[in-house]
C-alpha cells in the first residue's frame, strides 16, 4: 500500500512505524451500475422507506390491519446522476491485533466509515490524537491504558504489563525479570526512599501537615 496514505491513516498514533510493517490486505471496488439499475434501486429505496403498517376500524366496528405499500408506478424520477465514491476497505494486522479501515474516496477527498485505529482496543473509548501503539500486543490504546515500566522506562499497554504495588503505589513492569530486580532494589532501599515511589501518598501527608500546621498557629 502507498506508504504515504497509511502515515496519514495513522497520524497521531505514536510508534506508527511498528504497525507499518503489518500486513494488509485491500479491495477498492470499481462502479458497477448503470442507469437503469440505479433507477430501480432508488425506486425500491423509496417504496420500503414509505411502507407502513396501518390499522384501522372499519364501520362493521372490526380492526384490520394493513401494510401501504406505493407502487413503483406512483414513483417518478426527473433526474439521475451518477456519482463514483469507491468504497476501501483495509485489512490489517499488528502483532496479535486485527483491525479494519473502511471509507469512500472521492475527487482526493476521504469519508471515513470505519476506523478501529481510532478506537482504544482496551477500553471501546473513541481517540483522535495521543494514540498510542503497544508493541508488545499491537493494540492501539488511549493515554490512560498506557504504562511506563518502572525500571526500563517502556512504554506499554496496562494489559502486558506485570503490575505490582510498592508503598501502596502500583508499579509496571514488561517482565518478571524487570521486576525481580526492581524487588532487589527496592528491598535495599532506605525507608524514605521507598516512600518516594509513591509521590502522591507523600504530597497529601505533606499537604496535612501544612493544614495542621494553619490550624495549630
Ligand atoms: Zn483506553
Ligand atoms: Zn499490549
Amino acid at each position: 500500500m502507498d506508504k504515504k496514505f497509511m502515515s496519514f491513516l495513522l497520524k497521531n498514533v505514536h510508534n506508527e512505524k511498528e504497525i507499518i510493517k503489518g500486513t494488509y490486505l485491500q479491495y477498492k471496488l470499481d462502479f458497477q451500475k448503470n442507469e437503469k439499475e440505479l433507477k430501480d434501486r432508488a425506486i425500491s429505496e423509496i417504496i420500503n422507506s414509505h411502507t407502513k403498517d396501518v390499522t384501522y376500524k372499519g364501520k362493521n366496528n372490526v380492526t384490520y390491519n394493513k401494510t401501504c405499500t406505493p407502487s413503483p408506478k406512483d414513483i417518478i424520477i426527473h433526474n439521475c446522476k451518477s456519482l463514483y465514491y469507491p468504497e476501501w476497505t483495509l485489512n490489517f494486522k499488528a502483532k496479535q491485533k486485527n483491525y479494519t479501515v473502511s471509507f469512500a474516496e472521492s475527487a482526493g477527498d476521504i469519508f471515513t466509515i470505519r476506523d478501529d485505529t481510532k478506537i482504544c482496543q482496551i477500553c471501546s473509548h473513541k481517540l483522535e490524537k495521543n494514540r498510542w501503539y503497544c508493541t508488545y500486543c499491537g493494540s492501539i490504546i488511549c493515554k490512560k491504558h498506557l504504562k511506563l515500566t518502572r525500571l526500563r522506562k517502556v512504554k506499554i499497554c496496562v494489559n502486558c504489563s506485570i503490575t505490582k504495588s510498592f508503598f501502596g503505589a502500583k508499579k509496571y513492569f514488561e517482565s518478571n525479570e524487570e521486576l525481580e530486580e526492581f524487588n532487589n532494589y527496592y528491598a535495599s532501599m532506605p525507608i524514605y526512599k521507598k516512600a518516594g515511589e509513591n509521590p502522591l501518598l507523600i504530597y497529601s501527608i505533606v499537604i496535612t501537615i501544612i493544614i495542621g500546621l494553619y490550624f495549630l498557629l
